[in-house]
């Protein structure tokens, strides 16, 4: 077991005489027995990321350590990391048993019976001991999942990549299969990087969040302070499902001012707020209520587009009063009725907003948590 540390790590690729810099000067450390998500949208670096520390791709500058050692020259086999794939990558040849062992026959001085002891008991762990003797080609999606992760865990490595492991599973396989996992990291308390671009499996899955953009680090924190306290407006809008809404407004005396609405701030809101007059305004659609008529300060007359009923709540899109271009987002309880076409307003209240510089995007105020005490068990 070991700590993971990136040390300004930088990745340039050439394409003709075009520089793309897939990672720029990304600095994380993931503690021994942590389980690190590593999430953003397609293109922003995370498989190149763990490509290289997995040693599957030259580094460009920077370091990467394991424990004490620097292991930028380190061979990929030699790093004692086992990655996991999307593609699962098994040999079609081979059986699940010959699968399993192989690395071990490669890689370690095992003997015959001490590997086969190995690769039984993990099976029995992943719950594929009774399928042994099959070739990948005869299991299904999710058997040929727990095979490359069994794979993997045989090898009792001092950290796990994962790539998107579970994004080739039907949803209800992968939700089973995201506490599965989870489970069994706890149990091994094997170091642990693991990509996806899938919001929810970052949410539920890691002890923290590193989310890129376009190369570089944005935020590395809890699930939760990620989603409550976001250090930039795109951490606000990549985590979270429905979205927070955004509004561009100009701060005028203790006013928040838009061409949708005029927002009253209190004094302890305007003390977090500086000099900065261009701001982008965020709330959270939970946090948006639906009332019938606008009757305090911070209500706002809507009228409802269309409701989209989950069970559990409603997603209604809104649009305010006399700007039919304009769009808000509230999720309410799911007994709430709310019909299209319907007129009311929707409450901001100003203890969740979060507001942010509109030229560098960066957060000047988050939303406040209930108590002090919700804060310490959040964040
Ligand atoms: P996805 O979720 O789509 O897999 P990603 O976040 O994993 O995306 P990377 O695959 O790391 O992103 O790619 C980061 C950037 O580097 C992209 O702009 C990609 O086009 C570029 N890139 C990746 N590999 C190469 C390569 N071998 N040559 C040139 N450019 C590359």
């Amino acid at each position: 077991m070991a700590e993971l540390e990136l040390d300004s790590i930088t990745k340039v690729f050439h394409d003709g005489d075009e520089e793309i810099v897939a990672v720029d000067d990304v600095s994380l450390t993931i503690e021994d027995g942590e389980f690190l998500v590593v999430v953003g949208p397609s293109g922003c670096g995370k498989s190149t990321t763990l490509r290289m520390v997995a040693g599957l791709e030259s580094i460009t500058s920077g370091a990467i350590r394991l424990g004490d050692d620097v292991i930028n020259d380190v061979k990929s086999q030699d790093r004692d990391i086992a990655m996991v794939f999307q593609s699962y990558a098994l040999y079609p040849h081979m059986t699940v048993q010959e699968n399993m062992s192989f690395g071990l026959e490669e890689s370690t001085g095992l003997s015959d019976d001490e590997i086969g002891a190995r690769v039984e008991e993990t099976a029995s762990t992943m719950g594929i001991g009774d399928l042994l003797e099959r070739r990948p080609d005869e299991l299904s999606g999710g058997q040929q999942q727990r095979v490359a992760l069994g794979r993997s865990i045989v090898r009792d490595p001092e950290v796990f990549l994962m790539d998107e492991p579970l994004s080739n599973l039907d949803a209800k396989l992968r939700a089973q299969m995201r506490t599965e996992l989870q489970r069994l990291q706890e149990e091994l308390d094997v170091t642990t990087m693991y990509v996806t671009h899938d919001q929810t499996e970052a949410m539920t899955m890691g002890d923290r969040i590193a989310i890129l953009n376009e190369g570089e680090l944005q935020q590395i924190s809890s699930p939760l302070e990620c989603y409550h306290a976001p250090a930039n407006r795109f951490v606000a809008d990549f985590i979270g499902e429905p979205g927070m809404n955004f509004f561009d407004v100009d701060r005028e005396g203790d006013e928040l001012v838009s061409e949708l609405f005029t927002y009253p701030l209190s004094d302890w809101m305007v003390d977090d707020l500086g000099d900065t007059s261009e701001l982008v305004f965020g709330i959270r659609p939970e946090d948006v209520s639906l009332v019938d008529v606008a009757s305090a300060e911070h209500d706002f007359e809507a009228v409802v587009e269309v409701v989209e009923p989950m069970g559990d709540e409603n997603t209604v899109h809104l649009h305010f009063a006399g700007h039919p271009d304009s769009s808000i987002v509230a999720s309410v309880g799911g007994l709430q009725n709310v019909s299209q076409g319907e007129e009311l307003a929707a409450h901001i209240p100003e203890e969740a907003i979060h507001l942010f510089d509109r030229q560098t995007g960066k957060v000047l105020h988050n939303r406040r948590l209930d108590s002090e005490e919700a804060v310490d068990a959040t964040l």
